[in-house]
């Protein structure tokens, strides 16, 4: 069963006042099982923010001259995103600000309290499922109109459970094993996906455009040392990384979307916060010795 949430926008207020409110106190040691909702699924609509008079300034009236730009493309898809942290918190904030119509987020944490240093989370969200408190605190931004659903399962158990319709996949996630699943249920789909991660010390971003075709790379041609059954240390990230890697992200998303127009397509990007290492934009070729693409 989907729970259905309409949002007022202009309610904003009176839909926090009605949330349980949790001390940050009491939450620090709660078990993680114990505030997992029965129904870990919830879906947030908002209508299109109307103009109050036709002489009004168009809403996305500044994205046009934007080359290849295409706003009813972005309406009309859905856009399905893998991990709601530190990056997924601000790839979704554009994308939903942009005019994206159609979303998904699954994340199978928790937020916690070291989250709301970088991450679009409240108090009023601590303890609870990321996915859907960042579809929650996203809506407000959709002044283009949007339905926005937030699931609470990690990707691997959510595609077990939900048909998750997507024209594309988003992740930003920081383990190998659920990025090689992305890549695999991505091409299994053909449709195109965005990978977005940062340095172990947080200053630099990478970011791959893997195409809808078995003939484009995958992200292991790009990166073939990432070792899927490696458990990631705990690697350091701030909020000014998070948004250049997502500022990349959202590109890709669009070119990806809405084609190229005169632009030179490329599908890598690297780029590095304290300029001690070259940024990079490039296009990565198809590995013929790749494993992962020669199992697809
Ligand atoms: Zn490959």
């Amino acid at each position: 069963m989907k729970k259905e949430t309409k949002i007022n926008t202009t309610n904003e207020t009176t839909a926090l006042l009605d949330e349980e409110t949790i001390e940050t106190e009491q939450m620090a040691e709660f078990p993680v099982e114990l505030v997992m909702p029965e129904n870990p699924f919830e879906t947030f609509i908002t209508e299109e923010l109307k103009a109050s008079h036709e002489t009004e300034t168009d809403l996305f009236a500044r994205h046009e001259g934007i080359p290849a730009h295409n706003q009813e493309i972005l309406q009309k898809a859905r856009i399905t995103q893998i991990g709601s942290g530190g990056l997924g918190s601000y790839i979704s904030l554009g994308l939903i600000k942009s005019g994206t119509g159609l979303m998904t987020l699954i994340d199978g944490d928790t937020v916690e309290r070291h989250n709301l240093s970088r991450q679009f989370f409240y108090k009023e969200d601590l303890g609870k499922p990321k996915g859907i408190r960042l579809a929650k605190n996203l809506i407000h931004h959709a002044a283009g109109g949007a339905t926005i659903t937030g699931i609470g399962l990690r990707f691997e158990e959510a595609i077990e459970k939900v048909p998750l319709p997507a024209e594309i996949f988003v992740i930003g996630v920081d383990n190998n094993a659920c990025r090689l699943k992305a890549v695999q249920e991505a091409r299994r789909r053909r449709i195109p996906a965005v990978f977005t991660m940062l340095s172990g010390d947080g200053m630099r971003c990478q970011v791959f455009l893997q195409g809808a075709s078995p003939l484009d790379p995958c992200l292991w041609c790009a990166l073939p040392n990432l070792n899927p059954e490696k458990i990631l240390p705990c690697a350091s990230a701030i909020i000014s990384s998070c948004f250049l890697a997502s500022a990349f992200t959202i590109f890709f998303v669009h070119r990806a979307l809405m084609g190229w127009g005169k632009i030179e397509p490329f599908n890598w990007r690297e780029a590095d916060l304290s300029g001690m290492t070259p940024d990079h934009k490039g296009t990565i070729r198809k590995r013929e010795t790749c494993s992962v693409c020669g199992d697809l």
